[in-house]
């Protein structure tokens, strides 16, 4: 995919050395970059009042040359859970998603790199309509600073997970800085352990992330392991099972950290036993950890490809027999299943809504 460069839309696009010397030219100080940069990450400062101990001119002059974000909230979707959808508006009227999710002392987002997905998963509604572009890092970056102003007094994010829209892969060039500043400790300081990036498996772009210092979790939608099954599945990254497996296992070996691989349960398709027979020999002696998620019915594609979210007792049956193999097997609960919940649902509906 080609790679389009943008001038920058807003402060969240600019990295560290944009951002200083974009300050210095308008006759800051460095102490007043580090300045800029706290209220900017750590508060999530949006307008002029709230840069406080930044004089009166500087701070004026540089929000008179970018704005502080280049999104706004358009829609927030609460479930009974407790889950929160928001809905953000991007600068040329697209939009995106992501999740809050709050369980127990825990509070993870779920964040989008796309708008659309070109990958087309025959049962995911961000597939649908393929990819409208990429997002940029700052858009990426506004998910974050959005959602964490949205909760509760007293909790925090603790978790992030790159599992909304779009194919996090095939979207590094953004994905990378957007991260950092979120990884970094003069940045949002979220630790390396708390934030996992799902992949539909890319293995060159895979080397790519794993040769960056820091040990984000990934998590690999592997979903089948069977290779002609997969593509049926997945139909355009189609990259060997095999390939795809062995760049997992690199990175786990490289990071010290296990991988999750993630298997969306679609009754009759992928929950058979030789489709548990055939993961269990595929991963068996990985350092992994498998994640079941029974399909959350998207009722436009459930007609168009047969698709069937499976009984529990067949989910439990499947967990069964990857355990009894050897595996380390969980199941993902449904959340904010009384919302449109899946990843893309909630935009799939603004669009239809127009
Ligand atoms: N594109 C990346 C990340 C976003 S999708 C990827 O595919 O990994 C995040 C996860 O949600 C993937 O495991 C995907 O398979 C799963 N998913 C997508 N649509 C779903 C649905 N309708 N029900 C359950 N899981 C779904
Ligand atoms: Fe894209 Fe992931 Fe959805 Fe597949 S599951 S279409 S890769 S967002």
């Amino acid at each position: 995919m080609a790679v389009v460069s943008r001038p920058p839309l807003a402060l969240t696009d600019l990295d560290d050395a944009a951002l200083q010397a974009l300050v210095q030219e308008l006759g800051g100080k460095p102490f007043q970059v580090r300045q800029v940069a706290h209220w900017l990450w750590q508060h999530g400062a949006t307008v002029a009042d709230d840069f406080k101990n930044v004089p009166k001119s500087l701070r004026e002059a540089l929000l008179a040359r970018l704005p502080a974000r280049s999104t706004a909230v358009a829609k927030v979707d609460a479930a009974d859970d407790g889950t929160e959808k928001l809905l953000l508006r991007l600068f040329d009227g697209e939009s995106v998603e992501c999740v809050l999710i709050p369980d127990g002392d825990r509070t993870t987002l779920c964040i989008s790199t796309q708008v659309g997905c070109p990958v087309r998963c025959v049962f995911c509604a961000s597939g649908m309509f393929g990819v409208q572009r990429n997002l940029g890092a700052g858009e990426i970056l506004e998910q974050v600073l959005h959602a964490r102003h949205r909760l509760a007094a007293g909790r925090s994010l603790t978790n992030l997970v790159v599992m909304g829209m779009g194919e996090p892969m095939l979207n590094l060039d953004a994905l990378l800085p957007a991260l950092a500043r979120i990884h970094a400790p003069d940045g949002l300081d979220m630790g390396a352990r708390r934030i996992t990036v799902s992949t539909s498996g890319y293995p060159r772009q895979m080397e790519r992330f794993a040769a960056e210092p820091t040990p984000y979790g990934l998590a690999i939608s592997l979903h089948a392991a069977d290779d002609q099954l997969r593509r049926e599945l997945v139909p355009t990254a189609t990259a060997p099972v095999a390939e795809i497996v062995a760049a997992a296992n690199r990175y786990a070996g490289q990071k010290g950290r296990e991988v999750t691989f993630e298997v969306v349960l679609l009754e009759g398709r992928n929950d058979r036993p030789e489709d548990a027979a055939a993961l269990v020999a595929a991963l068996r002696g990985s350092p992994c950890t498998v994640n079941l998620i029974p399909w959350n019915p998207v009722p436009e594609l459930a007609g168009a490809h047969d698709l069937h979210r499976p009984a529990p007792g067949r989910v439990d049956a499947f967990a069964d027999s990857l355990r009894r193999g050897g595996l380390k097997v969980t199941v993902r609960r449904q959340r904010g299943a009384d919302r449109s919940a899946a990843c893309g649902q909630l935009r799939l509906r603004d669009l239809e809504n127009g």
